[in-house]
């Protein structure tokens, strides 16, 4: 390993991806050829988004445990989190960096392939000390058995939690009970829950602390022990919501470790995604801790009762 600087005061441990971006009429069929648009590549994948979005959306003092192969692909990853800020804790792998081959259609409908690789080679011995770290982020595109092992030696340490459980997966209750915050979509919290009941009283069955559902466009509603929270979503001309939630996850983490209260910080993190959407692009969209903090003086506060009612919060 290199890079062994002391840990930030959020410590990210998961994926960079890069992404090979091609638009196309529609999404190529078995057998078929499709002629696209120009290839973009940028950097992306879940753990390295949310990195830049604690530092450049939260403003903190971010590092990130992340594995790289040895091939251009991880210069694009290095490059975009280094000038983000980030101290990076880089296992040096010998398969290729992770990418996602991604076929936008002209429909808007999008077709992906992840190649994992050097992602699948983060294990448990990789973590780093844990001192002066206020959160730690992890999300599900590393080894489970590896997530498990960061969540376990962070709650050794004290140190919180945070798990985004993206992609959708069934989780191991032990593992749930090692999260002090879990951060899921409506089809992830499906596939840790069930679908039986409101919103609300399957946000309280995870297992975990306190967990957030997010809902797109409607916000986000969460249960903090016995407490239901709801945050409505910023209206704004969405563009590409590619990162939103990525760029909440982040936000989020950076202002909880601020010591900012969990309704304030869904609240910055709303803001941030947010503007996310505004723009194109994954890493590219993230806006700065100084944009969202003048938007948040300048917005007015979104109305939460529609979203409160799909939740199930008024029964
Ligand atoms: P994911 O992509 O992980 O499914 P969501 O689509 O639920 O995440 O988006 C995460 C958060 O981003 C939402 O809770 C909301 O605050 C914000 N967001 C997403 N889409 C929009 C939108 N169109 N307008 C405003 N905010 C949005």
């Amino acid at each position: 390993m290199t890079g062994t600087t002391p840990g930030g005061r959020v410590l990210v441990a998961g994926s960079a991806n890069v992404d090979f971006v091609v638009r196309a009429p529609h999404i190529p069929a078995p057998g078929e050829t499709v002629l696209g648009g120009d290839l973009s590549i940028v950097p992306g994948g879940k753990g390295a988004n949310q990195a830049v979005a604690a530092a450049r959306a939260g403003g903190a003092d971010t590092a990130m445990l992340l594995a790289l192969g040895d091939d251009p692909s991880a210069g694009v990853l290095e490059d975009s989190l280094r000038s983000a800020g980030i101290r990076l804790h880089l296992v040096r792998s010998s398969r290729p960096t992770g990418a996602a081959l991604i076929t936008v259609s002209d429909g808007a409908e999008n077709a992906i392939t992840v190649a994992q690789g050097a992602n699948d080679e983060l294990a448990p011995e990789h973590l780093p000390a844990l001192d002066g770290v206020a959160w730690l982020l992890l999300q599900l595109e590393t080894p489970i058995t590896t997530v498990a092992a960061y969540a376990r030696a962070a709650r050794a340490a004290r140190v919180p939690v945070m798990l985004n459980a993206a992609p959708a997966r069934a989780l191991p209750a032990e593992l749930l009970g090692l999260i002090d915050l879990l951060v899921v979509n409506e089809e992830e919290l499906a596939a840790i829950v069930g679908k039986d009941g409101s919103i609300a009283e399957r946000l309280a069955r995870t297992g975990a602390a306190a967990t957030v559902v997010t809902l797109g466009e409607r916000g986000c509603c969460a249960v903090d022990g016995g407490t239901l929270i709801s945050q409505a979503a910023f209206t704004v001309a969405a563009v590409d919501t590619t990162a939103a939630g990525d760029t909440f996850c982040g936000a989020l983490g950076a202002a909880l470790a601020d010591g900012v209260d969990v309704p304030a910080a869904l609240r910055r993190a709303a803001a941030a995604a947010a503007l996310s959407a505004t723009r194109p692009g994954a890493q590219t969209s993230i806006p700065t801790a100084a944009e969202v903090t003048a938007f948040l003086a300048s917005t007015a506060e979104p109305d939460a009762r529609a979203l409160a009612a799909y939740c199930g919060m008024n029964e």
